[in-house]
């Protein structure tokens, strides 16, 4: 499942293709990945001739700012990968994905180029949204917390919650009401690197784990988004040119059950708790 340096991945790609670029014509299907307004033939109202303003990312959803004739109209077109969400760019990749059976939503650029929405499984989300001000959120998505990547403090309202919460830290990281674009993948890394256990109750964690927490965090995105993100072994995880990305040749824990710890060696273990898989090394994390 994408996760925020996936989103952050396709969001640059995406920037390099469609940006200040008008849309000549959309196509979307009516299955389940369209919301609200974005079901409707509203969706294509506002699109076509609109052109992406700017590209923005919150956790785990794209959000591209539409302008008309130049003016930026609030309007934004919000996107989620969901499962197993791609977006392909013609220009990027050589040939249009549009044709793909599973392209629910295709963009037709005034180059002549076209970005597709591709999803098999169709736990994406597509929909519509306003801007209430410049910077600030749709409503929407006025639930989620910080940004784990771009937030200068990405786990200050995880930590205020931690302080008197007896639940598992590593189900704190997956909420995204209290830090938004953080999955399975990279808790388990960061934890690793933080050398907590990801079942360890958050209220006992003390300032100087929280900090090592925050680090963690910071260097794992940061490193990720690097690396393009993480492509696992289904591949369900290309960027917009169809590449696939390389964090996964780093992971630490993540997919390693049975391997060693590459900190001690002892062999990494899985331990499924809130319906999700963890891993961690029982030696190094405590
Ligand atoms: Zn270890």
């Amino acid at each position: 499942m994408p996760e925020g340096p996936e989103v952050e991945t396709i969001r640059r790609g995406l920037a390099r293709v469609a940006l200040d670029r008008r849309i000549t014509a959309c196509r979307s299907d009516s299955s389940r990945v369209f919301h609200g307004a974005a079901a409707t033939e509203a969706l294509a109202q506002v699109l076509v001739g609109a052109s992406i303003h700017s590209l923005g990312r919150h956790g785990k959803f794209l959000l591209a700012d539409l302008a008309r004739d130049g003016e930026v109209s609030g309007a934004v077109l919000i996107l989620h990968m969901g499962m197993s969400g791609q977006l392909r760019s013609s220009a990027l990749s050589g040939t249009s994905a549009a044709a793909d059976k599973h392209a629910h939503l295709v963009l037709c650029f005034e180059d002549g180029s076209d970005v597709s929405f591709i999803d098999p499984r169709m736990f994406g989300r597509v929909e519509l949204g306003v801007r209430p001000g410049p910077g600030e959120l749709p409503a929407s998505l006025a639930h989620l917390g910080p940004d784990a990547i771009g937030a200068p403090d990405p786990l200050a309202r995880l930590g205020e919650r931690a302080r008197r919460s007896s639940v598992a830290i590593k189900t704190l990281l997956l909420d995204q009401t209290l830090v938004a674009g953080i999955g399975n993948m990279y808790a388990d890394e960061m934890l690793h690197r933080a050398r907590l256990l990801p079942r360890r109750p958050a209220s006992t964690l003390g300032a100087p784990e929280m900090a090592r927490l925050g680090s963690a965090c910071r260097e794992v995105l940061a490193e990720a988004v690097e690396l393009g993100g993480s492509s696992l072994a289904d591949r369900t995880y290309r960027d917009i040119s169809g590449e696939l990305g390389s964090f996964q040749t780093k992971h630490r824990v993540y997919g390693r059950e049975g391997e060693p710890c590459l900190e001690c060696g002892e062999p990494v273990r899985r331990e499924v708790f809130g319906g999700r898989s963890s891993h961690y090394c029982p030696r190094c994390q405590s």
